[in-house]
């Protein structure tokens, strides 16, 4: 039973608790306005289920037993305030279910302790070891406690408390010594909880917030800034959004991350855990004053996150599907090269050239809408115009409407949705880039010309559904334009061909008897959830054989042109596309299929350059033009 004086010592560790929150929160909320609706059914589903963290199976499910452990033991002591009776088979059951939870939890405080202790390097989690042995500590006392208790009462082996006995087998019969470790027991959960925002445990509290607050829509919508007033982008990390600092405070350092990132994994001088991490430290040099200093000078961000780690970043989103805590890293970088480009037009060299095509040409070629029906000559396809309106707008996307290959692409589409009986128009010469890869290189200027341009065309035509080629231009068209009111029924034409398959509109009779491997593209699997579509068209192509990558769907595996990368010089590491080619060939398939113009590209160029020509890079439209 709780005394007064134990209650004064309660209430006193949770005012210490409070004080170091408070101090803490004031350095995330020191950053710039953003407005975000919280998800509370999102975080107590997070809670309940550990889905994320359970994406390491073994460390989540400790996680898990850890984290439930101490809910379920704090809901007990509560409880047990209140001298309420039950039925001694409840408070049995009730007992063994806490004995196994702290045996497990035992079990794995040991675990996460040795594998800390055997961890050398930065990049172990700050104040981790300290938490670790505050919590066996309490954890070892409470079942010194308990053993004792048994001891002495003389129970013998009891089915309620099997650790518990166990422990009794060794323990002294002395009363003196229980209360001994019930009053260490009660200490260390004290302390517990007055050092939580100075130790690792923060995370209980940032971590929670950072999932409340996480972006529930589409990962690949980059954010919105406003380019009318003052800087652009972040130099310092007070230009960071208050997001954004909430990211770097709930970081865990766990580096799910770096295993996950393309650049890290392909030698790239990036390591998102580091970026992270460097973030929160700049932010904790600038919280004196209780953060309440809006003149503290911030140390530059350039200082510790160079340019190399800036621009070697593909936008991936990899960071993000992988963290525990929903932090991405990419959005810091974007906003760091957005300051870069912006405000001291300091860009990566290949991009001048390119930028400067997109801005005079209006596509990421320079070629001119005076060859943007090229592609089209012969197929008599109808084109928006006043007299010719159609149900569909096919946007065909620069890439298919200059790259060589992609000009075949593009027709072979157009004639299987004729095949399929779609009515369907394109813009021909009015359609401009959509601006994906120029938001990307951190113009947001003309990004935003762009998109501005193109919304007001397609709300003066009258379609029903936009049906895209490029997965990159689907997720601007759909989750992008949007930020400027432009709000379109946008569709990948794999969702549409499956969709086509299903009601019989198109057949997919002709036997390919080959082994096959889909590479998910970023943009449609990762951004999208767009990764069961395009399986299922494979599927109903009879003798296909389709195997599956071990980074595939959601955890797919950059092809290495996304962030602007397919117009900018190799940064120092490895190739992005060979070591994605290189996993896939593990499958030894004939066949590397795939539904995005770059990543065709890229997987076509690493197929040349490792010397597997035998292999072919397909675009699933090739493969149904020849299966239809
Ligand atoms: S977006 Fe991709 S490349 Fe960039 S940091 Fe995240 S995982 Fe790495
Ligand atoms: S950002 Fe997320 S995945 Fe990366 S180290 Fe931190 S918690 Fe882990």
């Amino acid at each position: 039973m709780i005394t007064s004086f134990d209650l004064l010592l309660v209430a006193l560790a949770i005012i210490i608790m409070w004080g170091g929150l408070a101090r803490r929160w004031a350095a995330w909320r020191m950053g710039q306005a953003e407005v975000r609706t919280g998800d509370f059914k999102g975080v107590i589903t997070y809670l309940l289920g550990h889905k994320k963290i359970l994406k390491n199976r073994g460390i989540g499910f400790l996680h898990l037993i850890l984290f439930w452990g101490f809910v379920v033991a704090l809901i007990l002591v509560i409880i047990g305030q209140f001298n309420l009776t039950m039925p001694s088979i409840a408070a049995n059951i009730l007992s063994f279910v806490m004995d196994i939870l702290g045996a497990f939890m035992l079990l794995g405080t040991l675990f996460f302790l040795t594998r800390r202790l055997k961890a050398t390097g930065e990049r172990a989690p700050k104040g981790l070891l300290f938490s670790l042995i505050v919590l066996l500590v309490i954890i070892v006392t409470g079942f010194f406690a308990e053993g004792t208790r048994l001891r002495l009462i003389q129970t013998g082996f009891s089915w309620a408390s099997p650790a518990g006995w166990l422990f009794s087998t060794f323990l002294p019969s002395s009363p003196l010594f229980m209360q001994l470790m019930i009053r260490l027991h009660f200490f260390a959960v004290l302390f517990l909880i007055s050092s939580l925002p100075f130790t690792f445990m923060r995370h209980l509290t940032a971590g929670v917030l950072n999932v409340y607050y996480r972006t529930t829509g589409s990962s690949g919508a980059l954010r919105e800034v406003s380019l009318v007033e003052g800087s652009v982008g972040a130099k310092r990390v007070s230009d960071f959004t208050w997001k954004q600092l909430l990211d770097a405070e709930a970081c865990v350092s766990c580096g799910r991350c770096d295993k996950h990132c393309p650049a890290f994994l392909s030698d790239k001088p990036l390591s998102p855990q580091k970026v992270i991490r460097n973030i929160l430290e700049h932010m904790e040099k600038g919280n004196h004053n209780g953060g309440k200093s809006k003149t503290l000078e911030f140390p530059l961000l350039e200082s510790v996150i160079k340019g190399d780690e800036i621009w070697s970043c593909t936008i991936c989103m990899a960071c993000l599907e992988s963290c525990p805590l929903y932090i991405p890293c990419f959005d810091k970088l974007v906003d760091m090269r957005r300051n870069l480009v912006m405000m001291e037009s300091d860009f990566y060299p290949e991009l001048k050239a390119f930028l400067r095509a997109v801005e005079t040409f209006g596509d990421t070629f320079g070629r001119g809408k005076a060859f943007r029906e090229d592609w089209a000559v012969g197929l008599n396809l109808k084109i928006y115009k006043e007299n010719q309106q159609a149900e569909t707008l096919f946007w065909v996307g620069c890439q298919a409407t200059f790259h060589e290959r992609g000009r075949l692409i593009a027709a072979s589409l157009a004639r299987i949705f004729r095949t399929a009986g779609l009515d369907f128009a394109i813009l021909g010469k009015s359609e401009l880039c959509c601006g994906d890869p120029v938001r990307r290189v951190a113009n947001e200027y003309l990004f935003q010309r762009l998109a501005h341009r193109n919304i007001e065309l397609l709300n003066s035509l009258g379609f029903k559904r936009i049906v895209t080629y490029c997965p990159h231009c689907y997720n601007t068209l759909k989750n992008e334009y949007p930020q400027f009111n432009g709000k379109f029924e946008v569709v990948h034409y794999t969702e549409l061909l499956r969709d086509l398959i299903i009601k019989g509109q198109l057949k997919t009779t002709r036997e390919v008897h080959r082994k096959a491997v889909y590479h998910d593209s970023c943009y449609l699997a990762r951004a999208n959830d767009i990764h069961q579509d395009p399986r299922d068209i494979l599927e109903s192509i009879p003798g296909m054989e389709l195997s599956e990558p071990e980074y595939s769907r959601k955890d797919t595996f950059c092809c290495g042109a996304g962030g602007g990368h397919m117009w900018m010089r190799e940064a120092p590491g490895g190739k992005l596309n060979e070591v994605r080619v290189e996993e896939l060939l593990k499958k030894s398939p004939e066949m590397i299929i795939t539904s995005c113009p770059y990543c065709m590209v890229m997987l076509d160029d690493a197929l040349r350059s490792l010397g597997a020509e035998e292999v072919r890079c397909l675009d699933l439209i090739e493969l149904i033009q020849d299966a239809a």
